[in-house]
């Protein structure tokens, strides 16, 4: 991780994103519940592509407290993904307009909104 990786945890986009991801995980840690000093975990990081903190999707993002944290980190090395570029065909013109929070869960993947939707209904 370089410098400029370093750099985008203080952007203000990252503070803002970290905020989601702390609101999506009830300002819990996801893994013991602790409520007390959280971070937000990258689940991956790209192997090939320079990217800042906050331009990763929200779902690769998790809350974990300090200690388990540090327990991660220790245990595992974060795994390395390799970018591959999206196409997007062009669908309809208009966009519906949607919520904050719709637009939450649209970037949770399938299976992180279906633990959500068990554990608390969103
Ligand atoms: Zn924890
Ligand atoms: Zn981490």
């Amino acid at each position: 991780m370089g410098n400029y990786y370093h750099k985008s945890l203080q952007n203000k986009k990252w503070i803002e994103k970290r905020k989601l991801v702390l609101e999506r995980d009830n300002n819990k840690c996801t893994i013991c519940g602790n409520t007390q000093n959280l971070c937000v975990h990258h689940t991956f990081y790209w192997s090939n592509k320079y990217c800042p903190a906050y331009d990763y999707p929200i779902s690769s993002l998790i809350t974990l407290c300090s200690s388990c944290h540090k327990e991660y980190h220790l245990n595992c090395e974060t795994p390395k993904k390799t970018y591959v570029k999206k196409v997007y065909k062009k669908k309809n013109k208009r966009k519906p307009i949607k919520s904050k929070r719709e637009k939450l869960l649209d970037k949770l993947s399938p299976k992180d909104l279906k633990n959500q939707l068990r554990k608390n209904k969103v």
